[in-house]
Protein backbone atom coordinates (compact mmCIF):
# COMPACT_ATOMS: atom_id res chain seq x y z
CA UNK A 1 0.00 0.00 0.00
CA UNK A 2 1.27 3.35 -1.09
CA UNK A 3 2.75 5.56 1.76
CA UNK A 4 2.76 2.11 4.14
CA UNK A 5 5.80 1.07 2.90
CA UNK A 6 8.45 1.13 5.38
CA UNK A 7 12.37 0.91 3.33
CA UNK A 8 15.28 -0.69 5.60
CA UNK A 9 17.47 1.92 5.07
CA UNK A 10 20.38 -0.58 3.81
CA UNK A 11 22.34 2.96 2.59
CA UNK A 12 22.06 4.65 6.09
CA UNK A 13 25.66 4.57 6.46
CA UNK A 14 25.60 6.55 3.06
CA UNK A 15 26.63 4.66 0.45
CA UNK A 16 24.91 4.14 -3.03
CA UNK A 17 24.79 2.72 -6.14
CA UNK A 18 25.69 5.75 -8.16
CA UNK A 19 24.15 7.17 -11.49
CA UNK A 20 22.32 3.77 -12.13
CA UNK A 21 20.82 1.97 -14.90
CA UNK A 22 18.73 -0.86 -12.53
CA UNK A 23 17.02 -3.48 -14.52
CA UNK A 24 14.68 -6.30 -13.08
CA UNK A 25 12.57 -8.54 -13.84
CA UNK A 26 9.60 -10.18 -12.07
CA UNK A 27 9.28 -6.76 -10.26
CA UNK A 28 5.35 -6.64 -10.14
CA UNK A 29 5.54 -8.83 -7.13
CA UNK A 30 7.28 -10.91 -4.32
CA UNK A 31 10.81 -10.62 -4.35
CA UNK A 32 11.72 -8.45 -7.38
CA UNK A 33 9.04 -5.75 -6.14
CA UNK A 34 10.87 -5.39 -2.80
CA UNK A 35 14.09 -5.07 -4.27
CA UNK A 36 13.02 -2.58 -6.36
CA UNK A 37 11.52 -0.27 -3.54
CA UNK A 38 14.85 -1.16 -1.20
CA UNK A 39 16.95 0.07 -4.79
CA UNK A 40 14.83 2.74 -5.30
CA UNK A 41 16.81 4.73 -2.80
CA UNK A 42 19.76 3.84 -3.27
CA UNK A 43 20.18 5.28 -6.87
CA UNK A 44 21.63 9.10 -7.75
CA UNK A 45 19.93 11.23 -9.12
CA UNK A 46 19.12 10.37 -13.14
CA UNK A 47 19.40 7.17 -12.63
CA UNK A 48 17.00 4.82 -14.63
CA UNK A 49 15.01 1.78 -13.59
CA UNK A 50 13.17 -0.78 -15.82
CA UNK A 51 10.80 -3.12 -14.09
CA UNK A 52 9.60 -6.39 -16.35
CA UNK A 53 6.47 -8.57 -15.89
CA UNK A 54 3.53 -9.00 -17.05
CA UNK A 55 1.24 -7.76 -15.07
CA UNK A 56 1.32 -3.83 -16.18
CA UNK A 57 -1.34 -2.94 -13.35
CA UNK A 58 0.93 -4.14 -11.05
CA UNK A 59 4.38 -2.23 -11.86
CA UNK A 60 2.20 0.94 -12.60
CA UNK A 61 1.68 0.81 -9.23
CA UNK A 62 5.08 0.12 -8.16
CA UNK A 63 6.04 2.95 -10.32
CA UNK A 64 3.65 5.04 -8.37
CA UNK A 65 4.78 3.57 -5.04
CA UNK A 66 8.69 4.58 -5.88
CA UNK A 67 7.74 7.98 -6.96
CA UNK A 68 6.24 8.34 -3.08
CA UNK A 69 9.39 6.43 -1.74
CA UNK A 70 11.82 8.28 -3.31
CA UNK A 71 9.46 11.97 -2.47
CA UNK A 72 12.92 14.57 -1.63
CA UNK A 73 15.00 12.58 -3.68
CA UNK A 74 14.09 13.62 -7.40
CA UNK A 75 14.98 12.25 -10.24
CA UNK A 76 14.39 8.49 -10.69
CA UNK A 77 12.80 7.83 -14.50
CA UNK A 78 10.69 4.47 -14.25
CA UNK A 79 9.99 2.45 -16.92
CA UNK A 80 7.48 0.18 -17.21
CA UNK A 81 7.74 -2.99 -19.34
CA UNK A 82 5.20 -5.16 -19.95
CA UNK A 83 5.96 -8.28 -21.41
CA UNK A 84 6.15 -12.27 -21.00
CA UNK A 85 9.88 -13.33 -20.44
CA UNK A 86 8.94 -16.71 -22.17
CA UNK A 87 7.94 -15.15 -25.70
CA UNK A 88 10.97 -14.00 -27.69
CA UNK A 89 9.52 -11.01 -29.54
CA UNK A 90 8.72 -9.78 -25.48
CA UNK A 91 12.34 -10.45 -24.92
CA UNK A 92 13.38 -8.72 -27.69
CA UNK A 93 11.25 -5.53 -26.95
CA UNK A 94 12.84 -5.27 -23.46
CA UNK A 95 16.09 -5.06 -24.83
CA UNK A 96 14.69 -2.55 -27.43
CA UNK A 97 13.36 -0.43 -24.72
CA UNK A 98 16.32 -0.23 -22.65
CA UNK A 99 18.61 0.65 -25.59
CA UNK A 100 15.94 3.37 -26.87
CA UNK A 101 16.17 4.78 -23.56
CA UNK A 102 19.76 4.38 -23.43
CA UNK A 103 20.91 7.01 -25.62
CA UNK A 104 19.01 9.43 -23.26
CA UNK A 105 21.40 8.75 -20.29
CA UNK A 106 24.49 10.45 -19.60
CA UNK A 107 26.86 10.02 -17.18
CA UNK A 108 25.64 6.48 -15.72
CA UNK A 109 28.06 4.94 -13.79
CA UNK A 110 26.67 1.74 -12.92
CA UNK A 111 24.26 -0.52 -15.04
CA UNK A 112 22.52 -3.02 -12.76
CA UNK A 113 20.73 -6.10 -14.05
CA UNK A 114 18.88 -8.64 -11.89
CA UNK A 115 17.37 -11.54 -13.46
CA UNK A 116 14.95 -12.52 -10.64
CA UNK A 117 11.78 -13.48 -12.49
CA UNK A 118 11.22 -16.96 -12.73
CA UNK A 119 8.49 -19.97 -12.31
CA UNK A 120 8.36 -23.59 -10.58
CA UNK A 121 6.52 -25.10 -13.38
CA UNK A 122 4.34 -28.02 -12.54
CA UNK A 123 5.51 -29.21 -9.07
CA UNK A 124 2.82 -31.81 -9.17
CA UNK A 125 4.40 -34.31 -11.11
CA UNK A 126 7.89 -36.77 -11.03
CA UNK A 127 10.59 -36.55 -13.71
CA UNK A 128 9.33 -39.57 -15.47
CA UNK A 129 5.70 -38.12 -16.51
CA UNK A 130 7.68 -35.05 -18.66
CA UNK A 131 7.59 -36.92 -21.74
CA UNK A 132 6.31 -33.80 -23.55
CA UNK A 133 9.24 -31.73 -25.45
CA UNK A 134 7.06 -28.71 -25.97
CA UNK A 135 6.14 -28.35 -22.34
CA UNK A 136 9.98 -28.80 -20.82
CA UNK A 137 11.27 -26.39 -23.59
CA UNK A 138 8.31 -23.59 -22.63
CA UNK A 139 9.84 -23.67 -18.97
CA UNK A 140 13.18 -23.68 -20.18
CA UNK A 141 12.48 -20.84 -22.80
CA UNK A 142 11.59 -18.65 -19.80
CA UNK A 143 13.40 -19.90 -16.89
CA UNK A 144 16.59 -20.60 -18.47
CA UNK A 145 17.17 -19.19 -21.99
CA UNK A 146 15.32 -15.65 -21.56
CA UNK A 147 18.15 -15.21 -19.23
CA UNK A 148 20.59 -15.30 -21.00
CA UNK A 149 19.28 -13.70 -24.08
CA UNK A 150 18.15 -10.80 -21.97
CA UNK A 151 21.68 -10.40 -20.49
CA UNK A 152 23.70 -10.49 -23.66
CA UNK A 153 21.39 -8.29 -25.07
CA UNK A 154 21.67 -5.68 -22.01
CA UNK A 155 25.44 -6.27 -22.34
CA UNK A 156 25.52 -5.71 -25.74
CA UNK A 157 23.76 -2.04 -25.00
CA UNK A 158 25.93 -1.36 -22.41
CA UNK A 159 29.37 -2.18 -23.45
CA UNK A 160 32.33 -2.60 -21.41
CA UNK A 161 33.42 1.36 -20.56
CA UNK A 162 36.05 2.58 -18.23
CA UNK A 163 33.65 4.28 -16.37
CA UNK A 164 30.90 2.29 -16.24
CA UNK A 165 30.37 -0.87 -13.52
CA UNK A 166 28.66 -3.75 -14.80
CA UNK A 167 26.83 -6.22 -12.35
CA UNK A 168 24.48 -8.80 -13.27
CA UNK A 169 22.49 -10.85 -10.54
CA UNK A 170 21.18 -13.81 -11.21
CA UNK A 171 18.17 -14.85 -8.25
CA UNK A 172 19.01 -18.17 -7.86
CA UNK A 173 17.81 -21.21 -5.40
CA UNK A 174 18.80 -23.80 -3.15
CA UNK A 175 17.42 -26.00 -5.58
CA UNK A 176 20.77 -24.70 -8.44
CA UNK A 177 22.60 -26.90 -5.83
CA UNK A 178 19.88 -29.60 -4.49
CA UNK A 179 17.68 -31.96 -5.97
CA UNK A 180 13.95 -31.74 -4.66
CA UNK A 181 11.73 -34.54 -5.86
CA UNK A 182 8.62 -33.20 -8.09
CA UNK A 183 10.29 -30.10 -8.81
CA UNK A 184 12.65 -31.28 -11.74
CA UNK A 185 11.80 -28.22 -13.95
CA UNK A 186 13.03 -25.50 -11.13
CA UNK A 187 15.85 -27.65 -9.97
CA UNK A 188 17.14 -28.34 -13.65
CA UNK A 189 16.56 -24.30 -14.00
CA UNK A 190 18.32 -22.94 -11.46
CA UNK A 191 21.13 -25.51 -11.94
CA UNK A 192 21.51 -24.27 -15.58
CA UNK A 193 21.17 -20.60 -14.48
CA UNK A 194 23.77 -20.69 -12.00
CA UNK A 195 26.21 -21.92 -14.91
CA UNK A 196 25.05 -19.82 -17.48
CA UNK A 197 25.85 -17.19 -14.87
CA UNK A 198 29.40 -18.87 -13.95
CA UNK A 199 30.13 -19.14 -17.62
CA UNK A 200 29.71 -15.00 -18.75
CA UNK A 201 31.59 -14.37 -15.31
CA UNK A 202 34.59 -16.43 -16.36
CA UNK A 203 34.38 -15.05 -19.76
CA UNK A 204 33.85 -11.08 -19.00
CA UNK A 205 36.19 -10.32 -16.20
CA UNK A 206 35.32 -6.60 -15.63
CA UNK A 207 31.90 -7.92 -14.94
CA UNK A 208 30.57 -8.81 -11.69
CA UNK A 209 28.34 -11.22 -11.35
CA UNK A 210 26.14 -13.12 -8.57
CA UNK A 211 24.16 -16.26 -8.00
CA UNK A 212 22.48 -15.27 -4.98
CA UNK A 213 19.91 -17.60 -3.34
CA UNK A 214 17.56 -15.69 -1.33
CA UNK A 215 16.15 -18.26 0.97
CA UNK A 216 12.77 -19.36 1.61
CA UNK A 217 10.25 -15.94 0.96
CA UNK A 218 6.67 -15.69 1.89
CA UNK A 219 5.52 -15.09 -1.39
CA UNK A 220 2.87 -16.58 -3.79
CA UNK A 221 5.82 -18.97 -5.52
CA UNK A 222 6.08 -20.44 -1.55
CA UNK A 223 2.48 -20.65 -1.64
CA UNK A 224 2.32 -22.58 -4.72
CA UNK A 225 4.91 -25.03 -3.50
CA UNK A 226 3.30 -26.10 -0.23
CA UNK A 227 0.33 -26.48 -1.82
CA UNK A 228 1.11 -28.04 -5.16
CA UNK A 229 4.64 -29.93 -4.75
CA UNK A 230 3.62 -33.47 -5.69
CA UNK A 231 6.17 -35.38 -3.49
CA UNK A 232 4.86 -35.99 0.21
CA UNK A 233 8.07 -35.52 1.99
CA UNK A 234 8.94 -32.10 0.33
CA UNK A 235 5.40 -30.15 0.81
CA UNK A 236 5.02 -31.08 4.62
CA UNK A 237 8.91 -29.96 4.91
CA UNK A 238 7.86 -26.63 3.48
CA UNK A 239 4.41 -26.55 5.09
CA UNK A 240 6.05 -27.07 8.54
CA UNK A 241 9.19 -24.22 7.85
CA UNK A 242 6.29 -21.98 6.82
CA UNK A 243 3.77 -23.02 9.99
CA UNK A 244 7.04 -22.41 12.42
CA UNK A 245 7.62 -19.18 11.07
CA UNK A 246 11.17 -19.85 9.39
CA UNK A 247 10.28 -18.55 6.07
CA UNK A 248 12.49 -15.04 5.51
CA UNK A 249 10.44 -11.74 4.41
CA UNK A 250 11.54 -10.45 1.41
CA UNK A 251 13.09 -7.00 3.12
CA UNK A 252 15.07 -9.76 5.11
CA UNK A 253 16.46 -11.27 1.79
CA UNK A 254 17.09 -7.72 -0.03
CA UNK A 255 18.80 -6.32 2.92
CA UNK A 256 21.29 -8.78 2.93
CA UNK A 257 21.44 -9.14 -0.93
CA UNK A 258 22.10 -5.01 -1.55
CA UNK A 259 24.57 -5.28 1.25
CA UNK A 260 26.68 -7.88 -0.50
CA UNK A 261 26.19 -5.63 -3.72
CA UNK A 262 27.60 -2.83 -2.04
CA UNK A 263 30.47 -4.46 -0.02
CA UNK A 264 31.05 -5.81 -3.72
CA UNK A 265 33.60 -8.23 -1.93
CA UNK A 266 32.35 -11.73 -3.41
CA UNK A 267 34.02 -13.42 -6.78
CA UNK A 268 32.12 -13.05 -9.82
CA UNK A 269 30.38 -16.23 -10.76
CA UNK A 270 29.73 -17.29 -7.27
CA UNK A 271 26.95 -19.13 -5.82
CA UNK A 272 25.88 -17.27 -2.17
CA UNK A 273 23.38 -18.82 -0.07
CA UNK A 274 21.14 -15.63 2.15
CA UNK A 275 22.43 -18.49 5.10
CA UNK A 276 25.73 -18.20 4.29
CA UNK A 277 26.41 -14.38 4.49
P1 LIG B 1 6.74 -14.80 -7.33
O1 LIG B 1 6.04 -15.93 -8.00
O2 LIG B 1 6.12 -14.15 -6.16
O3 LIG B 1 7.06 -13.66 -8.41
C1 LIG B 1 7.57 -14.02 -9.67
C2 LIG B 1 7.77 -12.79 -10.52
O4 LIG B 1 8.14 -13.22 -11.84
C3 LIG B 1 6.51 -11.96 -10.64
O5 LIG B 1 6.81 -10.60 -10.68
C4 LIG B 1 5.95 -12.41 -12.00
O6 LIG B 1 5.21 -11.33 -12.57
C5 LIG B 1 7.25 -12.66 -12.79
N1 LIG B 1 7.01 -13.57 -13.88
C6 LIG B 1 6.50 -14.82 -13.83
N2 LIG B 1 6.37 -15.33 -15.05
C7 LIG B 1 6.82 -14.38 -15.91
C8 LIG B 1 6.95 -14.30 -17.32
N3 LIG B 1 6.59 -15.32 -18.12
N4 LIG B 1 7.45 -13.17 -17.87
C9 LIG B 1 7.83 -12.13 -17.08
N5 LIG B 1 7.74 -12.15 -15.74
C10 LIG B 1 7.23 -13.26 -15.17
O7 LIG B 1 8.20 -15.35 -6.99
P2 LIG B 1 9.23 -14.91 -5.83
O8 LIG B 1 9.21 -13.46 -5.65
O9 LIG B 1 9.03 -15.83 -4.70
O10 LIG B 1 10.60 -15.36 -6.53
C11 LIG B 1 11.54 -14.43 -7.02
C12 LIG B 1 12.82 -15.18 -7.34
O11 LIG B 1 13.32 -15.79 -6.14
C13 LIG B 1 12.65 -16.32 -8.34
O12 LIG B 1 13.76 -16.38 -9.17
C14 LIG B 1 12.60 -17.55 -7.47
O13 LIG B 1 12.97 -18.71 -8.15
C15 LIG B 1 13.57 -17.16 -6.38
N6 LIG B 1 13.41 -17.89 -5.13
C16 LIG B 1 12.24 -17.81 -4.43
C17 LIG B 1 12.12 -18.50 -3.25
C18 LIG B 1 10.87 -18.45 -2.44
O14 LIG B 1 10.80 -19.13 -1.41
N7 LIG B 1 9.86 -17.67 -2.80
C19 LIG B 1 13.21 -19.34 -2.72
C20 LIG B 1 14.39 -19.33 -3.54
C21 LIG B 1 14.47 -18.64 -4.70
P3 LIG B 1 3.94 -11.48 -13.54
O15 LIG B 1 3.12 -12.61 -13.03
O16 LIG B 1 3.32 -10.13 -13.42
O17 LIG B 1 4.54 -11.72 -14.88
Amino acid sequence: MQGEYIPDVVGSDGRDFGKTVCIITGASKGLGRCLAKEIALLLKPGSMFFLVARSGDKLRELQAELAAIRAGKAGLITRCVVADLGVKDDVDRVVGEIREAASDIIDMNQLLLINNAASLGDISRFAKSFTDVHEVNAYLSFNVSSALSLTAGVLEVFPRRQELRRCVVNISSLCAVQPFPSWVLYCTGKAARDMMFRVLAAEEPDLRVLNYAPGPLDTDMLLQARTESGDAGVKSSIVAMHSQGQVLTCQQTCSKLLRVLLDDEYTSGTHLDYYDV
